[in-house]
């Protein structure tokens, strides 16, 4: 008897070991937004955020080859791969914030910056939101709302809502009404931090907001959010792992949106393509301060290769000109999903910018029970139908869309045909 490869899998890693589908997606090739199985099936990559420049980049493989076959090294010994990249990183982001310490992972990078936040403040309180994930290191499993996790979320943590203008219960509401409500519930969370034997280091929050759901946020929020932890002497640390380089479109980093200025930036997933790399970008004032401290040495992180890969990664996304291309296709695909979502009793508004966006979907008409089980149907329906995306939120409950920046103006009728498809079996 043969044994599926799904049986050796769970043989292996273990049952648990998440995987899409009911029927599992065999994978076996992968070419710009576009991935082969092993029955020789395409699929349209709707999904996946990592390889942002698309797979298998012939630039970015001959990088990766070149590098590899010349000099592969830890930090501790001079080369200019790793400054390179870092003063091309750093040339992205406003002065102020300019200096790196590259890491493997966005875990690694979240991790080490809450530790430049506590180091730095001599508090440990953190605020996140209440589905929030950052990560899957000791200290940020104490402080994930939003993906289960065995670990109780830590004594000196404390979440807050996050608005969202398209839920059922603040759609008849003033914008302002939202926003005071909100930023109150921000005020308590600090308030108790703050009087706490804890105080408040920091809030590690994404701008996008996307293991929530991507909710339409009131403009005010997200500033001031930052005002208030400031004024408790706590840093502001954006989480751009997904919301970072274009993704957004024209802003590069999507704290842009929102006019923040954070203390502390965190990178990953896109910036190395696939390849396993991450960083933490803040100011010359609090890297002194913590190099001063500690010894930090990460083995792998700013090697060559992946130093000489994520320098590529920069370079394509110019040369190529993906941040123009995300806003001219997420534009497209927003004119032509948004008016036949506003047609459908069941469908919520198009969320979220650049190209990641999503729309929640509902159990009735009246648009106000938010439906997973019927997202998850809908996302195997797409896949029926040869797209991959996901399904994100609380309940599950918004369709996730966020294929590679390298998506091109052919592919658009392919997902919005599949996504037409799929809704229309909804309604059968
Ligand atoms: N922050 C955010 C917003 C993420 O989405 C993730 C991964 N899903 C992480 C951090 C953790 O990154 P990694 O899996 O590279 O450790």
């Amino acid at each position: 008897m043969t044994v599926s490869l799904l049986d050796r899998r769970h043989a292996t890693l273990g049952r648990h070991s998440p995987l899409f589908y009911d029927e599992p997606v065999h994978l076996v090739a992968g070419e710009g937004v576009w991935l082969t199985d092993v029955s020789g099936r395409r699929y349209l990559d709707a999904y996946n955020n990592v390889p942002h420049v698309g797979h298998a980049h012939p630039r970015i493989v001959e990088a990766l080859r070149s590098q590899a076959a010349t000099l592969n090294i830890h930090t501790r010994y001079l080369n200019e791969r790793v400054v390179d990249y870092a003063e091309a990183l750093l040339a992205r982001f406003e002065p102020g914030l300019d200096r790196v310490l590259l890491t493997n992972s966005g875990s690694e990078a979240n991790d080490l910056a809450l530790r430049i936040a506590t180091q730095h403040t001599g508090s440990r309180g953190v605020l996140v939101t209440d589905c929030s994930y950052h990560g899957n290191t000791t200290l940020l499993a104490g402080m994930t709302t939003g993906l289960a996790t065995h670990e109780p979320l830590g004594e000196h943590v404390r979440s807050f809502a996050v608005p969202d203008l398209d839920a059922p219960a603040n759609r008849a509401r003033r914008e302002s009404d939202v926003l005071a409500e909100a930023l109150a519930s921000v005020d308590r969370a600090v308030g108790e931090l703050a009087a706490s034997e804890h105080g408040v280091a920091a809030v590690l929050v994404e701008c996008l907001f996307s293991t929530e759901g991507l909710p339409r946020v009131p403009a005010g929020f997200v500033s001031g959010l930052a005002e208030r932890v400031h004024a408790a002497g706590g840093l502001v640390i954006a989480d751009e792992v997904q919301a970072g380089l274009g993704r957004t479109g024209a802003r590069f980093w999507g704290y842009q949106r929102h006019g923040l200025a954070p203390d502390v930036v965190t990178l990953g997933k896109p910036l190395g393509n696939g390849h396993p790399l991450a960083g933490v970008v803040t100011t010359p004032e609090l890297l002194e301060e913590f190099g001063s401290r500690n010894e930090y040495f990460n083995t792998f992180a700013g090697n060559p290769v992946s130093a000489a890969v994520g320098h590529e990664v920069l370079r394509v996304i110019d040369e190529e000109d993906l941040v123009a291309n995300t806003v001219a296709l997420g534009l497209r695909i927003r004119d032509e999903l948004a008016p036949a979502l506003a047609a459908h009793p069941r469908l919520g508004p198009l969320r979220g910018e650049g190209l990641f966006f999503g729309f929640e979907v509902f159990t009735d008409g009246s648009r106000e029970q938010p439906d997973g089980p019927a997202t998850k149907r809908l996302v195997e329906a797409v896949k029926a139908r040869g797209v991959l995306l996901s399904r994100i939120g609380p309940t599950g409950s918004v369709l996730k869309i966020r294929p590679p920046l390298a998506l091109r103006e052919d592919d658009v009728p392919v997902l919005l045909e599949a996504l037409a498809g799929a809704v229309d079996e909804l309604d059968g």
